[in-house]
């Protein structure tokens, strides 16, 4: 009977013990915060935008006229123009900022420092050509091959940011230039001069996607007579607009398709 009452207690210990352990587990996974995904963060319904903001940058102004053909000048047509842009972009609710407003003189140091203080920013800087040939024409669009991070210098040398401090091949660059470059000749029907590599100021100092379009030759005697009318400059910004939109759109599929693909 003794012996009976012990291993009844026992097994009361146990219950009670497994019920204890039960109740623990239960409280603790109400307790337990869920593990922090990226997920959580970025909902299902809306992808994320590729830029947030996009940058204007009208060539040369005040005492740097640029190009000057005749009585026009470089300076005022590429401010007429990024506003001609400003306004369509604007249309499409995407938020712009231009390195200046009207014909003043800002240095390529300090439109550099202006557009890396913006966040998650596209730049698109607007020029004209000047050639010596008269019977030169066209458009091109330039981005750098190897484009400034953001990391100061100074802190190069640690070996951990070796790898993000080196110059990288530019794909976004040259991918927004290949859109702007494409819409701009659909729009106008310009000779098609293509996109290109260099080592502009604007563009390899500053650490968003960044493109320089040439929009025609302002000393070309084709070029001159359209690029002073106004509803040419308006199809110049059109196609700007349009190639900003496609590589917006083009980014945020190819980020959706990434999205679906990862389990
Ligand atoms: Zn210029």
């Amino acid at each position: 009977m003794a012996r009976f009452r012990l291993s009844t207690r026992a097994s009361e210990i146990i219950a009670w013990f497994g019920f204890l352990l039960m109740a623990g587990s239960f409280l603790t996974l109400l307790l337990t915060p869920e593990p922090i995904s990226p997920r959580l963060f970025v909902p299902h319904h809306k992808k994320a935008e590729p830029f947030a903001l996009v940058v204007l940058d009208p060539g040369h102004g005040g005492q740097d006229s640029g190009a000057i053909a005749g009585g026009v000048l470089e300076k005022d047509l590429t401010l007429d123009i990024a506003q001609r842009v400003d306004r369509l972009l604007d249309a499409q609710g995407i938020m712009t900022l231009l390195t200046r407003n009207g014909d003043s003189y800002v240095s390529l140091g300090d439109r550099a420092q202006l557009i890396n203080r913006a966040n998650n920013a596209v730049v698109v800087s607007i020029h004209l050509n000047d050639g010596l040939r008269p019977n030169v024409s066209g458009i091109e669009t330039y981005f750098a091959a190897q484009q400034a991070t953001g990391i100061p210098v100074i802190a190069s040398w640690l070996p951990f940011l070796q790898k993000v401090a080196n110059p990288r091949p530019n794909l976004e660059s040259q991918s927004l230039a290949q859109f702007i470059q494409q819409q701009l000749v659909a729009r106008t029907q310009a000779a098609n001069r293509g996109t290109k590599a260099q080592q502009f100021y604007v563009l390899a100092n500053v650490r968003h996607p960044a493109v320089l379009v040439e929009g025609g030759f302002l000393t070309g005697k084709n070029d001159i007579g359209k690029l002073a009318d106004a509803n040419y400059r308006e199809l110049l910004a059109m196609g700007i607009t349009e190639g900003i939109l496609k590589y917006r759109d083009t980014v945020k599929a190819s980020a959706g398709n990434a999205e679906e693909a990862s389990p």
